[in-house]
């Protein structure tokens, strides 16, 4: 029998994890191909930067890429010579994460010569059905495959000023992940406070940033940074179905103004439950959570590594500025530009050369710039979840067409699925996802082959 063929679109972590998850499977008389932009499968945007100052916001005890060997990667600092069992020392760069995940498919491919796996420097435009198959058509040419498995990661954040005029626009990144060519003594303005705004903070900052940086964000908060956690015993059981009930449950386990170690330790003991508690929601919940909640959450959630809460709080007391407020609107001036900020009925005026978008990714499929995605919406192949989050997908993580039915040939993971999941952008959720879909690839292949025999003996 011929072999099948799984393509990959999107080439980060998700990709890799999920090879590896499929190559454990013994996934052979599998063919997979990998579609993605840059030249080594498994960094992303994540794990490519070399900049040794963005570090890992998890520790690495939790960031094993293989659910059956929680240990593999403290191991393979280990055997690098670097110890990070003990706090805080597991907060290692991402660039090291990035050489584990490389090192790692290599030495799974190698272990498991029959598994086919090439790998395609391109962007995957559009996918179109054919009979039980698909073609997979990237900028150069096109593939078919049996199934295809979505993992392109975080979308762009919406553009903040598309009407802008052109000249200010080369002043305006709107990639928060693309390299910022800024010059030492140009006012930046980050919009945004969160990971992502800190990640540009410490870019400038190593390249010996002298001006000033304004971090400009609704609410004007910080990520709270990580401390070792008291262990936690999660909330009782049933979870209340409601955003405030979870909320006056934590409150009434934690008590009065807790300390970060016991809040911080009962987030740790709840995360495996949340994507329990978010399927149980009903949509105006998630709704309500998602415009007045998720504000805390991203903060006490996605925490920043001790070593970068100490490096922020001495740049504070010099050039970066914490600013309030909403941008309203961006001047061109003969060098640079005016933003207007307001906050409430106050306005004020900052003069910067530079804009960088960190607002975070677009989280609404329907309404993304992205092409692939873009593409698959249109031609009624998925669509957006309740919420306006994510891709709508089912339990094994396979898409859900425009009249919500599963494709068995068409999956989804990491970031794309967070409107199903909702914790589902970090590597170990990631990696326990990546075990559930090479399941239900080999359960689908399997199934593709019973079908092939019959035919073939009538
Ligand atoms: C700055 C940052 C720091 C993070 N730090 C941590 C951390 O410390 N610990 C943790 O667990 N998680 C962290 N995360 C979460 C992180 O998203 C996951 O750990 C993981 O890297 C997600 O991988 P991914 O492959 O799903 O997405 P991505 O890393 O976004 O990779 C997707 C890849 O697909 C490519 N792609 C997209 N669209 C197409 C297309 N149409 N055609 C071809 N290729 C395409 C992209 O170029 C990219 O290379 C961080 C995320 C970010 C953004």
């Amino acid at each position: 029998m011929s072999r099948r063929t799984l393509i990959v679109c999107g080439d980060g972590a998700s990709a890799v994890l999920l090879v590896c998850a499929l190559a454990r499977q013994a996934g052979q008389g599998l063919s997979i191909v990998v579609i993605g932009r840059n030249s080594h499968a498994g960094r992303g945007i994540a794990y490519s930067t070399a900049n040794p100052n963005h570090l890992l916001n998890v520790p690495a005890a939790r960031m094993s890429a293989d659910i059956n060997r929680p240990d593999q990667f403290v191991q393979w600092l280990d055997g690098h010579g670097i110890a990070a069992r003990d706090w805080p020392h597991g907060f290692v760069s991402r660039a090291l994460y990035g050489a584990y995940l490389s090192e790692l498919l290599e030495t799974t491919l190698k272990a498991n010569p029959d598994l086919e796996v090439r790998f395609i420097r391109g962007d995957v435009k559009s996918l179109m059905k054919k009979h039980l198959g698909w073609i997979v058509a990237y900028d150069g040419g096109a593939v078919t495959a049996d199934l295809v498995a979505l993992a392109t990661g975080n979308d762009l954040p919406p553009p903040i000023a598309p009407h802008h005029a052109r000249k200010l626009r080369a002043r305006i990144c709107d990639n928060p992940w693309a390299e910022h060519v800024v010059e030492k003594d140009q006012d930046v303005l980050i919009l945004g406070s969160g990971l992502t705004a800190i990640d540009a903070v410490i870019s400038l900052k190593d390249r010996g940033h002298a001006a000033r940086i304004h971090l400009l964000s609704r609410h004007g908060l910080l990520p709270q940074r990580h401390v070792e956690p008291l262990p936690s015993q999660p909330l009782p059981r049933p979870f209340p179905k409601t955003i405030l009930g979870l909320l006056r449950a934590m409150r009434d386990q934690l008590g009065r103004a807790p300390e970060p170690a016991r809040w911080q330790g009962l987030m740790d003991a709840m995360r495996p439950h949340w994507p329990g508690i978010w399927l149980s929601l009903p949509p105006h919940e998630k709704k309500r959570f998602l415009r007045h909640g998720v504000t805390q959450w991203n903060i006490h959630r996605h925490r920043l590594a001790p070593r970068v809460g100490e490096y922020l709080g001495h740049s504070l007391s010099r050039n970066l500025h914490i600013v309030k407020g909403r941008l309203r609107h961006l001047k061109p001036m003969e060098s640079g530009m005016i933003a207007t900020i307001a906050r409430g009925v106050h306005v004020t005026e900052l003069r910067v050369e530079h804009v960088i978008n960190c607002t975070g990714p677009n989280p609404n499929p329907e309404k993304t710039h992205d092409h692939l995605i873009e593409n698959l919406v249109a031609s009624r192949l998925a669509r957006g979840t309740d919420a306006g989050v994510g891709l709508d997908v089912d339990a094994k993580n396979r898409v859900l067409d425009k009249s919500g039915i599963a494709q068995p040939s068409l999956l989804a993971m990491g970031a794309l699925t967070r409107g199903h999941w909702w914790e589902i952008t970090a590597i170990p959720e990631i990696a326990h996802q990546a075990q559930v879909m090479s399941g239900a690839i080999m359960e689908y292949l399997g199934i593709l082959n019973a079908a092939s025999r019959i035919n073939r003996r009538h």
